[in-house]
């Protein structure tokens, strides 16, 4: 019973990597001339690479490991469970304890209108079942022509075809040719990169109003859904202006059409509360969820539906023709329910409100004074910098968008901490349980990066 340690040089694992492995989101040939990094090792907030060198985790994952890594209290839950029942379907009008509980434990985290849960696997799986979901309910509400979800432009949902269709993604949308038909998008709430000559504010109620202009071009009664996060995660941490849900909240109280939250990143305790619904006091029909819910200790996702959606698709619904082979898989449910118990016990969600997060936030604002930075913004313990070239001008951009950005990644690697380029912009979105020290070393490593990264770019003749 050993996991795969490492016993090989790094080269070795680089070649065999780039002969037989494809990487997601990568542009593979490039990468194998380059050679990959690779991570043999993660404990709490750090990892740890094959060259045995140690790097905080700024990014927990990918977005998920609210936690930290490597807690022996959900590998014992998961490894008890694999012996107790390792596999068992929930088709066919079976269930098992695991999910069952599990499901009891979300409905009760979960707002009070939100009692019900679908399993999947990931946030796209979840994606996937609501654009069915969706359009189930209303056929099951009698108005069969309400089909439309509207999305947002840089939006992210997934990566299978309905999640890239309800994203706004366009170098996504252009491989596979899609959207597929059904879908439409507005602009996102980008104050920063898209906000022009408006205060924060009035770029707030300007784009939450595209919302009304869709709906009205494309007729209510044509209308299903809209789908959006709280705050974009992987579009570079989208903070909407203060005025963006508030108005967003009062068109949808005037029009009939369900509200898909994509909890996938805001939920379990990132923003400081169980929920960015909660955070943002918005009223979903529908939550999809994945991510922080297991802390990427097994893949996991789900779908929250309300009391409403469930007399569509449950009163009414008769039999929903969906359903993935491992909804609610035993192992998985153990660790997610592992994973929940630490965050209560831990009082993640508190401390993120609290104590770390103000804590990290306040630091992490304090490098926005950096030449190189044109907006640092952090909410919870998700944020972002944007790197400009003219500090001041929000309307001056770098050339080739991206490059910049993935110079700065590179150097904040060498330098022991993991940020995540967007375009232009470093994210972090580092694990629940970051100490203040860490906190400390996270900000200094990161203040040390752009003064590194300035440097190179003022080599380059860039700044
Ligand atoms: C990551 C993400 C998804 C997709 O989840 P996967 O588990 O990668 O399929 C969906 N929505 C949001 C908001 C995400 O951040």
């Amino acid at each position: 019973m050993t996991a795969v340690s490492n016993i090989y040089p790094t080269a070795a694992l680089q070649a065999v990597d780039a002969a037989h492995h494809i990487h997601p989101f990568t542009d593979t040939k490039e990468l194998n001339a380059e050679g990959t990094r690779i991570i043999t090792k993660a404990d709490g907030v750090w990892l740890t690479d094959s060259e045995g060198r140690r790097i905080l985790d700024g990014m927990a994952g990918l977005w998920c490991v609210q936690v930290g890594h490597g807690r022996p209290e959900i590998a014992d839950a998961v490894h008890k469970q694999m012996l107790e029942l390792s596999y068992y379907n929930t088709f066919f009008k079976t269930s098992h304890p695991p999910v069952i509980a599990l499901a009891e434990k979300i409905a009760e985290i979960a707002p009070d209108h939100m009692n019900r849960v679908f399993f999947c696997s990931s946030g796209s799986e979840a994606n996937d079942t609501v654009f069915r979901m969706v359009r189930h309910y209303w056929d099951q509400m009698g108005k069969p022509d309400k089909k439309v979800i509207i999305g947002r432009w840089n939006g992210y949902h997934g990566s299978t075809l309905a999640g890239t269709s309800l994203g706004g993604m366009k170098a996504m949308h252009e491989q596979g040719d899609l959207p597929v038909p059904g879908v439409d998008h507005i602009d996102q709430p980008y104050w920063f990169g898209e906000g022009g000559d408006m205060s924060p504010d009035e770029f707030g109620v300007h784009i939450a109003r595209q919302l009304e202009q869709k709906i009205d071009e494309i007729g209510e009664d044509k209308v299903a859904a809209f789908i959006a996060e709280p705050i974009q995660g992987a579009g570079g941490v989208i903070i909407p202006p203060e005025t963006y849900w508030p108005e967003i909240k009062r068109i949808l109280s005037e029009r009939d059409i369900l509200f898909v939250a994509d909890e996938v990143i805001c939920g379990f305790g990132r923003l400081g509360t169980w929920f960015g619904s909660d955070y943002y006091g918005l009223k979903p029909d529908l939550m999809p969820i994945a991510k922080g819910l297991t802390s990427g200790y097994l893949p996991m996702g789900g779908v929250l539906v309300s009391d409403r959606v469930a007399e569509g698709v449950i009163d009414k619904g008769g039999e929903f023709y969906h359903g993935y082979t491992y909804s609610g898989h035993p192992a998985c449910a153990a660790a997610a329910l592992a994973n929940l118990e630490i965050i209560q016990r831990e009082k993640l969600v508190e401390r993120v409100k609290d104590d770390i997060g103000p804590y990290l936030q306040s630091r992490w604002r304090a490098l926005g004074e950096h030449p190189l930075v044109g907006e640092a913004r952090m909410v919870g313990l998700v944020g972002a910098l944007e790197l400009v070239p003219e500090k001041g001008n929000r309307k001056k951009a770098f050339a080739d968008t991206g490059t910049v950005g993935t110079i700065c990644r590179d150097i904040s690697f060498q330098n022991g901490l993991i940020m995540r380029a967007v375009r232009d912009s470093m994210i972090i979105s580092p694990p629940l349980v970051l100490s203040h020290d860490e906190a400390d070393l996270l900000v200094a490593t990161a203040r040390k990066t752009l003064d590194d990264t300035y440097a190179e770019l003022k080599r380059q003749g860039k700044v």
